[in-house]
């Protein structure tokens, strides 16, 4: 427990069973130094396909296949820096070694770059009887993904123009980051203990969860306040934004910015609207778990200030990674025996790098390296959070470890899209099996507000999100201003249909999408909703036993990207142009209201 109290160990006082090893990836740093004068040296080569790739299958394919092979090196050249910087960001050796192999990393890039405008260039007939070839079979994909964006893909001489326009369009994102995150002053409130403490967002976070209405109230109602103040600039950078991801849009012939976003992922318009429709027609249990929410914390009118109250007292779950460790094999079963076999190898082979270290990176990734294995960083710190972030990590690892070891290079890598998949089916099976398995009123009580609060963030919250980039882009696309009034009236009319009656929307709420920095990624976050419905529908499949759903998974697992993602997901089981999973996971919600219910009058 008080790990944080005492000083974090040095990285050599950590036994080797907790941390990665390296040395799988390169045994010695003169192995690594070989491989990067490789890469250098194939450069060139690389280079002098230019203005060739037409001459013959054989041509094409040794020109993909080189390509493939540098960039398989210069994947493991770049872990192998990486990862050892992550260890300690002090360590100035690999800092200097990062550097060194993103230049080299860049120079490769360049020297490619070619590749994809010339393969266009071909006429499609000449293209079309080149990948008869099977020297180009495994590249059938590339081809694929390649041609269907082709009419998007304007002259060179315009492709430069809108290269070289990048810079001057992002400076309306840029003027938002620098308000939101260096200029913005937060004003003073009163903390828990009575003293005086400046807002920022990091502590936001924590105090708007206060038992202390008082003190939420006052970091709410001064949070909003410091973006009110720069409400006109902050609606002038995001109508920036919006007004540049149109331009790009319609410059690239695209009907709308929502269509032009989701086609690099090939995601059809439709699953869209339906993700919308869906969540729209479902918003009858988020209206119950506010009106639960209220009841539960005995209050009046329940206000904005009070939704990210807990409905249950924290409860301290200790967990050392032994524990956790088991618990995320127990909990995964339902994946089979081969998933759970690969797990336990793991677990157990270098993949992962367990504690807190001095200077370690914070936070958690996987990073799957092509031919060697994936690698996972924690900061294992034995609470609950970080068993269910083992869980999504392993999640990830053995995504990247069946697809790599299943397909060939050019198509191993799997989109985000399904990413979040994996991992999050993992954390949902968990999180079923410790609400089977807890018996602790408390605790359960604890683990069923988790789960609800997941679901109203993760699937309520950002659809709302995602409705509201939709309005704001069909209202810009039509010749519509997006001032700072229509803005805030969109924004508050959306919290009013979304959280119902039993709330009182806070006129300071009008301001919120002002700090969404989501918004300058557009159309991004119904990721987050796709994500977590297709997740839960597979490990629903899972725990009935669906009939193949097993074998299912692991096909999804080991496609990588060798398909578009919603082909993928729907041989998995999953049809994400239907309502079903969407719903779904509603009804899951609301069962789980039905427990809350239960729980709170057993108590
Ligand atoms: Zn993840």
């Amino acid at each position: 427990m008080s790990q944080t109290a005492t000083a974090l160990p040095a990285r050599d006082e950590i036994q080797s069973e907790y941390k990665w090893q390296i040395e799988d990836i390169y045994a010695s740093e003169q192995l690594w130094r070989a491989d990067f004068a490789k890469v250098k040296s194939a450069i060139p080569t690389v280079a002098n396909y230019k203005g060739t790739l037409a001459q013959s299958p054989a041509t094409l394919a040794a020109c993909l296949q080189l390509r493939d092979e540098i960039n398989i090196l210069a994947g493991k050249l770049f872990a192998y820096a990486r990862l050892q910087r992550d260890e300690n960001s002090a360590n100035a050796k690999y800092q200097a070694l990062v550097g060194k192999t993103e230049s080299l990393l860049a120079e490769t890039g360049a020297a490619a770059a070619f590749i994809k405008p010339e393969i266009l260039a071909m006429p499609a007939a000449v293209l079309a009887t080149y990948r008869q070839d099977q020297a180009l079979a495994e590249y059938s994909f590339y081809f694929d993904n390649l041609i269907r964006q082709k009419q998007h893909i304007l002259s060179p001489g315009e492709e430069e123009i809108l290269a070289r326009s990048v810079e001057i369009t992002q400076a309306a994102e840029t003027a938002f980051n620098m308000l939101a995150h260096a200029d913005m002053t937060f004003p003073e409130i009163k903390g828990e203990d009575g003293k005086i403490l400046t807002l920022s967002e990091g502590r936001y976070r924590a105090l708007i969860m206060s038992a202390d209405r008082r003190v939420r109230k006052d970091a709410f109602t001064g949070l909003f306040g410091a973006y009110h103040a720069f409400r006109n600039t902050f609606a002038a950078t995001l109508s920036g934004c919006v007004k540049k991801n149109i331009f790009y849009a319609r410059t690239r012939k695209y009907n709308t910015t929502l269509e032009s976003s989701l086609a690099d992922d090939n995601i059809a318009v439709g699953v869209y609207d339906n993700l919308l429709t869906t969540v729209n027609n479902n918003l009858a249990p988020l209206h119950r778990y506010i009106d639960l929410k209220k009841k539960a914390l005995k209050l009046d009118k329940l206000h904005m200030y009070d939704l990210y109250t807990p409905l249950a007292p924290a409860v301290t779950f200790t967990v050392t990674y032994q524990e956790g460790q088991k618990l995320v094999q127990d909990s995964l079963a339902p994946l089979g025996p081969e998933y759970t076999g690969i797990l336990q190898q793991g677990l157990t082979s270098g993949w992962i790098d367990v504690y807190e270290n001095k200077g370690k990176q914070s936070g958690a990734y996987c990073w799957g390296v092509y031919g060697v294995h994936p690698f996972v960083l924690l900061n294992y710190n034995d609470r609950l959070e970080d068993v269910s972030t083992l869980a999504h990590e392993m999640g990830h690892a053995i995504h990247s470890y069946y697809s790599q070891a299943t397909q060939p290079y050019a198509t191993s890598q799997y989109t985000i899209f399904t990413a979040e998949v994996a991992s999050t089916t993992n954390e949902i099976l968990l999180n079923d099996f410790l609400l089977k398995t807890t018996k602790d009123p408390r605790k359960k009580l604890y683990l069923i507000n988790q789960y609800l609060e997941m679901v109203r963030a993760t699937v309520y919250r950002q659809t709302m999100f995602a409705e509201f980039e939709k309005l704001i882009y069909d209202q810009a696309e039509n010749g519509e201003t997006l001032t700072a009034d229509l803005l805030e009236e969109l924004w508050h009319a959306l919290n009013v249909k979304y959280y119902g009656p039993a709330i009182v929307i806070d006129p300071e709420i009008d301001i919120e999408w002002a700090r969404i920095p989501h918004f300058y990624a557009n159309f991004y976050v119904y990721q987050y909703v796709t994500g977590f419905s297709a997740a839960t529908t597979l490990a629903e499949q899972m725990l009935t036993k669906s009939d193949g759903a097993q074998e299912r998974y692991l096909n999804f697992l080991k496609s990588g990207g060798s398909d578009y993602p919603l082909t993928i997901l729907k041989n998995a089981g999953v049809d994400m142009f239907t309502p079903q999973p969407v719903e779904l996971t509603l009804n899951k919600f609301a069962n789980m209201l039905d427990e809350l219910e239960k729980t709170i009058t057993n108590s």
